[in-house]
């Protein structure tokens, strides 16, 4: 038994000993706790654990650190971004104001100044990490210099996110995105838009690809709210009262957000905030049509405003603007189409309404009361507002105006290859001027109606609509005197009182006239106050009545700069017209007016001067 016991308490010292033996192998191959103890490296790791986690470092994790700092594997700074990615640092969830302070501790063993911790919890607030901080500290004098005190490897952080990198962009990044997307930005917004903050043409630009996105074009902003928004981000800073206003009515002009932000990219106090935050200004490129004439811009606009009640989209002012810089006749066409929309028709509901808008945008003040008086006249009696605003935007007055806008609407007109007037005498007279009215319309063709003055008043329709299809009235006597057989005074009142009696009913004198008969004498030439207009085809309508002889006469004998005679008071000449005037289109004619003619051929008319054809 007693043996037993013995070979058993032999064996246990035996175990014991190499157990001890073992511990001391081990021991040699781990530092010890004490042995180290006066290493500067192991204090440093003790006061970065303290601040961290308010204990010390013990164990293998002591020996990780230690083997890691002095074999220059891990830089002192490394070491404290590994340890507060760490789980058990996460765990404590610091506020922002809590992880500068830790972080200023541990790098610089002070507490942070009221300015420097303003700045970080800027950053901080506006998306920036932790690990920029690190960054920015580690390359302080302070932290140099503690970690030569414990003989540590200060380093540096290495690959910083891109908003990490300049945490003053990002914070203008952050500031910006929140303004315009109302709410903060995710990482990768923050890293993508800083980078593209940072790698771009620089500010402006970049700020105008965010404005002009879809993320906030798609959201509806007011004009006083786009001018704060662009001031707040731009200027760090409210926008003042002048700013507001100024900013505001140069948006409610019709240009683009853009070019709001060029006005304010362009300011000194802009560029300076840029060069202060480390960025570069840069300028917005404009490149949307309605930014690149703002007075043409804002004229349409006011134009628009005024005649629909409600502001044009950027859509349609970019047409409008893009079609008059390519071809500035084709402002008349824009404006024509502004005029035409039913919404604007419906606004302006009476007369005075229309002109009063017509002339204030266009003129600025009321154009003299005859001109007014004439244009009332003509749409008091069915003339259509077209026709009165194609007879105001021929006026010289127009040009002007629109040369104030440095565009030059003025155009020679495109010449056809071969012009014809036709012409009908001794109308009006409804159920044939009709049918000629019917047969020319679809082809956009004119003619000139001399009528006679004492008809109209019973025919007024057909005047009126000739007149609203383009078509020129001209003056045929009173009663349809032969003038040849008149006193000047007597002359006077047959041409006089016809152009009146046109005038009263369409606002529009006849600016020629026929003789009836074509007959003419000095005292005629002398008193009619026209250009007498002749003829160089005689259809002798009125002769046979025979709508084929007319056909033949027109279509056999036509040339170019003709001027063609028939009569509106035969249902015979109506159908030859019929006939004639989609032949005349199809053989290559243009129909125009006897004015459009001398027009087209350069012949400046004179007053009591005979014409009979006009071949330029
Ligand atoms: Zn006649």
């Amino acid at each position: 038994m007693k043996s037993v016991s013995r070979a058993v308490r032999f064996t246990l010292r035996l175990v014991s000993m190499l157990l001890t033996a073992a511990v001391l192998v081990v021991s040699c191959t781990i530092p010890s706790r004490k042995r180290i103890s006066e290493d500067p490296s192991a204090a440093f790791i003790d006061r970065t654990y303290q601040i961290l986690f308010q204990k010390g470092c013990e164990g293998e994790r002591f020996s990780f650190w230690f083997n890691n700092l002095k074999e220059g594997n891990t830089s002192a700074v490394e070491m404290i971004d590994m340890l507060m990615q760490s789980f058990e640092y996460q765990q404590k969830n610091y506020t922002d104001e809590q992880t500068i302070d830790v972080i200023c501790r541990l790098m610089t063993e002070k507490e942070p100044s009221a300015s420097v911790k303003e700045n970080y919890l800027r950053y901080l607030n506006n998306g920036v990490t932790y690990r920029c901080l690190l960054s920015d500290m580690s390359g302080s004098q302070e932290f140099t210099a503690l970690c030569e005190r414990y003989k540590v490897n200060p380093g540096k952080i290495t690959n910083l996110e891109g908003r990490d990198q300049n945490p003053a962009a990002t914070v203008f990044v952050g500031e910006m995105y929140e303004e315009f997307n109302g709410a903060k930005a995710g990482a990768q917004d923050l890293n993508n838009w800083s980078a593209g903050l940072l790698s771009g043409d620089g500010v402006a630009p970049f700020l105008n690809k965010i404005v002009t996105g879809s993320g906030y074009a798609s959201k509806a902003h007011s004009d006083e709210q786009v001018v704060d928004s662009l001031c707040r981000v731009m200027l760090g800073r409210e926008a003042n009262a002048s700013e507001k206003e100024q900013y505001a009515e140069v948006l409610n002009n019709g240009v683009s957000i853009s070019y709001v932000t060029s006005l304010i990219a362009k300011t000194p106090e802009f560029k300076s905030r840029c060069e202060s935050l480390g960025m570069v200004p840069g300028e917005v490129i404009l490149s949307e049509p309605r930014d690149m004439n703002y007075e043409l811009t804002s004229f349409l606009t006011r134009l628009y405003t005024r005649f629909s009640g409600t502001r044009p989209s950027g859509e349609d002012l970019n047409s409008y603007v893009e079609g008059t810089i390519e071809d500035p006749s084709k402002v008349r066409d824009a404006i024509t189409e502004m005029f035409s929309d039913p919404e604007s028709q419906a606004l302006l509901s009476s007369d005075d309404d229309f002109l009063s808008a017509v002339f204030e945008v266009f003129y600025g003040h009321e154009p003299s009361s005859e001109k007014v008086e004439s244009y009332k006249i003509g749409l008091s009696h069915g003339i259509t507002r077209e026709r009165v605003l194609s007879e105001i935007l021929k006026d010289p007055a127009f040009d002007e105006k629109m040369s104030e806008y440095g565009i030059d609407t003025h155009v020679e007109p495109v010449v056809p290859e071969k012009v014809i007037a036709l012409t009908f005498d001794d109308g009006p007279y409804t159920p044939v001027t009709m049918r000629i009215l019917d047969a020319l319309e679809p082809y956009g063709a004119h003619a000139t109606f001399f009528v006679v003055g004492n008809r109209v008043g019973n025919y007024k329709e057909c005047v009126i609509r000739a007149t609203n299809m383009g078509c020129e009235i001209g003056d045929h006597t009173w009663s349809h005197q032969t003038l040849t057989k008149l006193s000047a005074d007597g002359v006077q009142s047959q041409i006089g009182d016809c152009a009146s009696t046109v005038y009263n009913l369409t606002g529009i004198y006849p600016h020629v006239m026929r003789p009836v008969g074509g007959s003419y004498n000095t005292t005629v030439s002398n008193n009619v106050g026209m250009p007498m207009i002749i003829w160089s085809i005689d259809t002798n309508d009125w002769k046979y009545k025979d709508s084929q002889h007319v056909i033949n006469e027109v279509l056999n004998y036509v040339k170019d700069g003709d001027i063609v005679l028939m009569h509106d008071l035969y249902e015979s000449t109506a159908t030859a017209v019929e006939t004639i005037v989609p032949a005349l289109i199809e053989a290559g004619y243009t129909l125009v007016t006897v004015s459009e003619l001398a027009e087209y051929k350069k012949v400046q008319m004179e007053n009591g001067k005979a014409y009979f054809s006009m071949r330029g």
